[in-house]
C-alpha cells in the first residue's frame, strides 16, 4: 500500500521526539505500507525530509521501513514565515535531488490563516514553474480556492508532468475542468472523505475515473471516522490524529464506497502512483 500524502515530520510535535518518526515508520511497514509521500510544510522541513528519504533507502539489514519519497515546498499557511530567497534555495535543492517532488503548495481561502492572496498565488506559480522546468510532479492543496487554482493552471503555457490534488474537496463541479488540463491529473482522498455526512466527497469519488485516484492519510492530520483509525498514537478527544498505518483500514472503507474489493483498489492505486511518479524515472 502507498500513502500518497503525509507530514511525517509533524509526528515529533505529537509524540515524544527522537524515536517518534521511526516508530511510526516501522509500524507502517508492518501494516503493509511500502511507500510514503512525505510533504514539506515550510523550508525548515526540506533537509530533514531529504534525510528521512535517504535513510529509508539505506541498508536492507536495518529494521524494515517504507520507502520515503520526499516533496519540497511551502504550504500556503506558512508563507508568512518564508525567508527571502526561498525560491532559489528550493531550486538548488531540487536540482541536487533529482528524485524529489514538489509539495505541498497551493491556495487556501479559509480565514483562520489569512495569508494575502497575491502572496499565495505568486508562491503557487513559483512551485508550478519549478515543476515544469525541472520536470517534477507537484502536490496541490486547495481549500475554497478552486476557481483561482483552476484559472491559474489554465493560464500556464505548460504544466508540470503530473499534478496531485490532495484531500480533494472540490466536489463534482471541478472534476471535468481539472481533468481537461494538459497534464497527468490525480485526485487523492484522506480519511475525512469516509465520514457519512461527507456527501460532496462521496459524489466526487463516484465520478473520478479509477485510474486517477490515490489515497492518503495526510497524517498526523485529517483523521477519518474512529473505525478507520488504528488508534496506536495518543488521541486527543477534540482532534484525533491519523498515521500511515491507518491506510490499511482506509483502503477497506474506500473499497466499500466504490463497490470494489480492497485488493482490486490496492492494485489500481499502485499503478496510479507508478504513473504519477513516472516522470522521475524518466529523468
Ligand atoms: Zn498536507
Amino acid at each position: 500500500m502507498i500513502d500518497a500524502h503525509n507530514h511525517l515530520l509533524d509526528f515529533s510535535k505529537i509524540l515524544s521526539p527522537d524515536s517518534a518518526q521511526q516508530t511510526i515508520l516501522q509500524r507502517a511497514r508492518q501494516n503493509g505500507i511500502h511507500t510514503l509521500l512525505c510533504n514539506a510544510s515550510c523550508e525548515n522541513d526540506w533537509i530533514p525530509i531529504l534525510q528521512l528519504a535517504a535513510n529509508s533507502n539505506d541498508s536492507p539489514c536495518q529494521v524494515q521501513i517504507p520507502t520515503v519519497i520526499p516533496l519540497l515546498g511551502i504550504h500556503p499557511w506558512y508563507l508568512d514565515k518564508a525567508h527571502p530567497g526561498w525560491e532559489e534555495r528550493l531550486y538548488t535543492l531540487l536540482t541536487q535531488h533529482s528524485k524529489a517532488l514538489i509539495g505541498e503548495t497551493g491556495l487556501d481561502r479559509t480565514t483562520h490563516r489569512a495569508i494575502n492572496n497575491s502572496v499565495q498565488e505568486n508562491a503557487f506559480l513559483t512551485h508550478l514553474r519549478l515543476g515544469t522546468e525541472l520536470h517534477r510532479p507537484v502536490t496541490i492543496h486547495s481549500v475554497r480556492a478552486w476557481e483561482s487554482v483552476l484559472s491559474l493552471l489554465k493560464e500556464q503555457s505548460s504544466l508540470p508532468p503530473a499534478l496531485l490534488f490532495h484531500a480533494y474537496n472540490g466536489g463534482r463541479e471541478y472534476l471535468k475542468p481539472l481533468l481537461r488540463l494538459s497534464t497527468d491529473i490525480y485526485f487523492s482522498f484522506a480519511g475525512t472523505a469516509l465520514f457519512e455526512r461527507n456527501h460532496r466527497a462521496h459524489e466526487a469519488l463516484s465520478l473520478i475515473p479509477i485510474e486517477r485516484l490515490l489515497l492518503e492519510t495526510d497524517s498526523p492530520y485529517l483523521a477519518g471516522p474512529s473505525e478507520y483509525l488504528t488508534g496506536l498514537i495518543p488521541q486527543s478527544s477534540d482532534k484525533p490524529h491519523s498515521e500511515p498505518s491507518d491506510l490499511r483500514l482506509l483502503l477497506k472503507g474506500f473499497a466499500q464506497l466504490l463497490h470494489t474489493s480492497a485488493e482490486e483498489l490496492e492494485n489500481r492505486i499502485e499503478n496510479n502512483l507508478s504513473r504519477f511518479l513516472s516522470s522521475l524515472t524518466a529523468l
